[in-house]
């Protein structure tokens, strides 16, 4: 549509199929050699660490009534978005299967396109492909690429290194579990931003040793980052930022905020990136041998952590 295309339905096409193809025209900067339109995309990007992701949402399961249809369409762009971004890495392209029940909601999938399409401009994406199914549920899965100058993994962090959070956690816990969520929770719940200029910034500056996005809870997710690198870690309880029950903080998910390691001598540079793009960042606790742990002090059940407050497939009776 973009780019004065005529509609994708070709004779004896299934005019829904195409309709929600359509939708989906001209979403991002064209980057592409080719997008939507052909059997498959062809994609001729500069040289460099190429990173690709997937995630899903799964009406019931990643959303409800508490987000709108262009809500999911911003939101599955930015899930990605924030696992590129954890990389180190810079968005590029992104594919879309869709999985939509009969009969076809034009205007469910008119605003999904529309959130998709405004993320997509907000963080450079392009779509440049995707497929369309009929199933019982709606499903939205995307497929993400970027590059990266230098990906940052999870496995590097080093004894002595800080432990680093950037923004707010617990939002979306918030948005989710409060009787009278904030506005503040609520939008990030529904638009979440993630922090891509300040994960690439500090990327290619070489500042950080580690880096994850929090997306299972800090506390699920700082566990993973430890064991990756064969570390432990001692968290303060009073440095986590965010309102509400500490368990909001380190056990729900959904944070889309970074935690990452970096070297002491690294604070001052990381600190003026921080000041720079005006990300807020909390030095929230030191990577220590694996032998410590991974340990939550400064509350009344230290050094435990808070229970999880989620799980994908919770046990019977638990
Ligand atoms: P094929 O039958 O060859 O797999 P399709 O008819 O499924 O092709 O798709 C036609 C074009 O539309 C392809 O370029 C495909 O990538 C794109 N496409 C299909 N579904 C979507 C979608 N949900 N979002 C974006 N692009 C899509
Ligand atoms: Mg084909």
């Amino acid at each position: 549509m973009s780019e004065g295309r005529s509609t994708h339905a070709p004779l004896g096409a299934d005019p829904d199929e195409s309709a929600v193809i359509d939708a989906f025209l001209g979403c991002g900067p064209r980057r592409s050699a080719l997008g939507i339109g052909d059997d498959a995309a062809v994609l001729t990007y500069e040289a460099g660490a190429h990173v690709v992701t997937m995630d899903a949402m799964v009406e019931g399961t990643h959303w409800d009534h508490r987000l709108s249809a262009e809500d999911v369409g911003w939101k599955l762009v930015a899930v990605n978005v924030s696992d590129i971004a954890a990389m180190g890495a810079r968005p590029r392209w992104c594919t879309l299967a869709l999985t939509l029940p009969r009969p076809l909601d034009r205007a469910w999938v008119a605003a999904f396109a529309t959130g998709v399409r405004a993320a997509c401009a907000r963080w450079e994406v392009e779509l440049v492909g995707g497929d369309t199914t009929r199933g019982a549920v709606r499903v939205a899965s995307m497929t993400m690429g970027g590059v990266a100058l230098r990906p940052v993994l999870r496995d590097g962090a080093q004894v002595g290194d800080d432990l680093w959070v950037t923004g707010t956690l617990g939002r979306s816990a918030e948005a989710m579990l409060s009787g009278s969520p904030s506005q503040d929770a609520l939008a990030w719940l529904r638009r979440p931003q993630p922090r891509l200029e300040l994960a690439a910034t500090l990327a290619d500056a070489g500042h950080v040793h580690a880096m994850m996005d929090v997306s299972d809870g800090l506390r699920a997710d700082l566990a993973r980052l430890c064991a990756r690198g064969q570390v432990g870690a001692t968290v303060d309880a009073n440095a986590l930022p965010g309102a509400g029950p500490i368990a909001w903080r380190t056990s729900y998910g959904e944070d889309w905020e970074l935690l990452f390691a970096a070297p002491p001598s690294a604070q001052n540079g990381i600190v003026a990136v921080g000041r720079m793009l005006h990300v807020p960042l909390h030095r929230i606790g030191v990577v220590q041998p694996a032998a410590q742990g991974v340990r939550l002090e400064g509350h009344a059940r230290a050094p435990a952590w808070p229970d999880a407050l989620f799980a994908h497939f919770p046990v019977e009776g638990a």
